[in-house]
């Protein structure tokens, strides 16, 4: 950017930042499994949570109100999360369930956690459920930038239902509908609908069912999770928006996977397909996501936001332009600041990504398109 004398100290507070988005983030989980009040800034939950279980076993947060102040976050894609019994990582994960009304519980007691927080302070968080709501959540930040402790925005909140396997029928979905879910990920581990991370395969008829559903309903379907055999054939049966809210180019992931992240990553080619459907991809900056067999207690210097600029670039090179890369952080949703890229110590150092964009030649527009306006541009065209 050219500042006139008059723009210069606008300019060098760093008040031109981009807005962010983020494609993902497990807020409910962690509110609910390890309480998890996310109207405290970072810092304050991690002095909290010490001598607690939580650090050991989700990481240090990420994630708190004023850094998504510090950042420009505006919206988010928070998700309502639920797996299959045979995923439960121990006694404290209360995310899994045995059968359809289990899932339907968990599901449910997560939403109301949203509807809560949102209900309780729209000052600071507000659930976005139409093109309306999103116009109403983004505006203020687009007119004059979050200036933490001045000036603060809500931060917007749209639902992403991640892992439908333990929904009673495809039917179901129109219920969730109702209730305010806009996108829905099938399959997060699993084989009832389709293949998805560990568990290879494609979709099943009852999947397709489920997909003319979700279309009829105006879902947004998430390919993230999905194994490439159905990521291939969902993107070319649904007829709705399809996004992947959290994942990587796994061509730039060199090495052997971990295997429990085997089928977990697009390929160039389910890229290329995305990219032809106006689909957008959330990159996900977190360690084990860009580092094959990386592990937990591992240095984090294995990856920093220059490895992120990687993938993003990645995918505006399949592209040929600079529309469908995006953000989709995950942060707290498995792990945190001990998983993060070491020059990243809040969801607020995104915004480091600035000169990296600059030294690498991507322009303002380019900068501002891949931090927040892909979504933006994507959200107004598939939300009511
Ligand atoms: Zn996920």
């Amino acid at each position: 950017m050219n500042c006139t004398p008059a723009l210069v100290c606008f300019h060098l507070k760093g008040k031109d930042l981009s807005i962010i988005i983020d494609g993902h983030e497990d807020l409910a989980t962690n509110m609910i499994t390890f309480g998890r009040d996310y109207r405290r800034s970072a810092a304050e939950t991690r002095t909290r949570e010490i001598g607690t279980s939580t650090p050991g076993l989700n990481g240090d947060t990420l994630l708190g109100w004023e850094d998504y102040q510090r950042g420009q976050v505006a919206l988010i894609i928070a998700t309502l999360f639920s797996s299959p019994e045979k995923y439960r990582l121990a006694g404290w994960d209360i995310t899994t369930f045995s059968n359809s009304s289990e899932a339907y519980s968990i599901s449910m007691r997560q939403l109301d956690a949203y509807k809560k927080l949102t209900d309780d302070d729209p000052e600071m968080f507000r659930l976005v459920m139409s093109s309306g709501d999103l116009e109403s959540v983004l505006n203020p930040w687009l007119e004059k930038p979050s200036d933490f402790p001045g000036t603060t925005h809500p931060v917007g909140l749209m639902i992403l239902m991640e892992g439908a396997e333990g929904l009673k029928e495809p039917e179901e979905v129109e219920e969730w509908w109702q209730a305010g879910v806009r996108m829905i990920g099938p399959v997060w581990s699993g084989t009832r609908w389709c293949g998805g991370t560990r568990e290879p395969g494609r979709f099943t008829p009852e999947g397709f069912h489920l997909l003319d559903h979700m279309a009829r309903a105006g879902f947004i379907l998430d390919i993230s999770h999905m194994s490439p055999e159905s990521a291939l054939q969902a993107l070319d049966y649904y007829p709705g928006r399809i996004a992947a809210s959290h994942a990587n180019a796994v061509s730039l992931i060199h090495g052997t996977i971990n295997p429990l992240l085997q089928n977990r990553h697009l390929t160039d080619e389910i890229i290329r397909n995305l990219v032809a459907r106006d689909g957008v991809v959330g990159i996900l900056p977190m360690v084990p996501m860009l580092v094959s067999n990386w592990k937990s207690g591992d240095p984090r210097s294995a990856a920093t936001l220059e490895t992120v600029f990687a993938q993003i670039d990645h995918i505006c090179q399949l592209a040929g332009n600079t529309r469908h890369a995006a953000l989709g952080t995950d942060f707290d949703g498995g792990f945190g600041l001990q998983s993060s890229p070491e020059d990243l110590e809040t969801i607020a150092d995104l915004q480091k990504l600035d000169p990296i964009f600059r030294k690498n030649g991507f322009s303002d527009s380019d900068k501002t398109a891949i931090l927040g306006n892909n979504w933006k541009r994507f959200l107004e065209e598939s939300l009511p």
